[in-house]
């Protein structure tokens, strides 16, 4: 009898000719996400088998952060032969209410589910006195999974994680991240549908304090398990918002940010070779924005822009920022590049000729360019 945990996925089950390639891809993000341990994996049919393992609790934590992984059970392993299955559900102590639930995907199998399922039943109410059958609500489930594979898999609990597509092969993605509560999420969003990202931070460094950097570096590293980032770009923001200041009018200082943001974006996609840019925005959460606002930086993207978050409300946001641990680090207090020469009254309807005669008022090509030179790369 072998104890062993069972890795469920559902999603690359409709993937019909591509399911091998799917499955692959889960079976390496599962070896990276679990390097360091010792186990082996054996992908039977629409199930891995993790064995020969240790730390059972920091498997489950680990493997709940793969894409593509639908649930998780600790299972006992044994032959398909009804006596020895008999033999170990005699052992099984219950003091609740209880039910048997057999899957019979070994048709070789000589009982049909539900008369298995019946004898079972018989067999846990003849050894545990206080044990009770209830079918709709039962305490306890006791699964039993005949597998095609000749093995039999036996266990009570489902631990679900999070389904998705698991992370491409390539880190297509360059998620924009603030030290916010949004943009986190947004990358945890993107990553469940199989997008791989770095990650890129604009500061307003020494307007923006190192703890400020520091808070976003924890973030990152909350998120990297999900997102499967390797590096941080770091961009000060600063000689460009300084000029904007100066020269600019004010309430466009934000709109004027945000547009330098997606062109810094542009530049470090294009050299190394992402292929979309995520964000934590979300439709009217503030001035920058509106429809208006979106379309003003959309203006000057080169690759598409993608906003997990655009209709989510921000109670929904923050239930999940608390769900993937980012929440309390997200609120810790500092300062970021968007607050820094903050507008009274920011924009609400930018016009994109407006926005660019600002951008005119100054040397933008050269500012811009000496901030994306300066940029700092990070391995995370
Ligand atoms: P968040 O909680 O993610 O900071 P927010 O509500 O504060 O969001 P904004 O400040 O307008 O919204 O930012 C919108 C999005 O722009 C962020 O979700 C993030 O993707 C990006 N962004 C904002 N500030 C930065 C920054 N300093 N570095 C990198 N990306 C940023
Ligand atoms: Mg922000």
């Amino acid at each position: 009898m072998n104890k062993v945990i069972l890795i469920r996925f559902n999603e690359i089950h409709l993937k019909g000719g591509n399911k091998k390639y799917f499955t692959k891809l889960l079976i390496n993000n599962i070896k990276d996400a679990l390097s360091g341990v010792n186990f082996k994996l054996e992908n039977i049919q629409n199930r891995l088998v993790l064995r020969d393992y240790e730390d059972e609790q920091e498997i489950i934590n680990r493997l709940k952060c793969v894409f593509g992984v639908h649930s998780i059970s600790v299972a006992v392993e044994l032959d398909n032969n009804p006596e020895i299955i008999k033999d170990y559900v005699k052992t099984i102590k219950i003091a609740s209410t209880f039910k048997c639930d057999v899957n019979r995907a070994d048709k070789s199998f000589p009982i049909k589910s539900n008369d298995f399922a019946a004898q079972l039943g018989e067999i846990v109410l003849d050894n545990n006195s206080h044990a009770k059958v209830d079918i709709h609500k039962p305490q306890i489930t006791i699964n039993v999974d005949i597998r095609e594979s000749g093995k039999t898999y036996i266990f009570s609990d489902l631990i679900y994680a999070y389904s998705g597509l698991p992370l491409g092969e390539n880190r297509d993605g360059l998620l924009l991240l603030s030290g916010g509560i949004d943009s986190p999420v947004a990358g945890f969003c993107m990553a469940k549908r199989g997008l791989r990202q770095d990650i890129l931070h604009f500061d307003s460094f020494p307007y923006t304090s190192k703890l400020a950097k520091e808070k976003v570096m924890t973030l990152a590293k909350l998120i990297k398990p999900f997102i499967g980032a390797k590096y941080i770009y770091v961009c000060s923001m600063t000689k460009l918002q300084e000029e904007f200041h100066v020269n600019c009018k004010t309430e466009y200082a934000i709109n004027l940010l945000r547009r330098a943001m997606i062109r810094v974006a542009n530049a470090v996609c294009k050299k190394y070779k992402y292929k979309t840019i995520v964000t934590g925005e979300s439709l009217g959460q503030v001035a920058s924005q509106t429809i208006e606002s979106l379309t003003s930086t959309n203006a000057v993207a080169s690759f598409p822009v993608m906003r997990p978050l655009i209709s989510f409300n921000k109670d929904e946001i923050i239930a999940l920022a608390k769900e993937i641990n980012t929440y309390e680090t997200s609120i810790l207090p500092y300062e970021d590049c968007c607050t820094v020469f903050l507008p009274k009254n920011p924009v609400i309807k930018p016009k994109i000729e407006e926005a660019e005669r600002e951008e005119n008022k100054i040397d933008y090509t050269a500012l811009l360019n000496y901030v994306i030179e300066n940029i700092e790369v990070i391995k995370l």
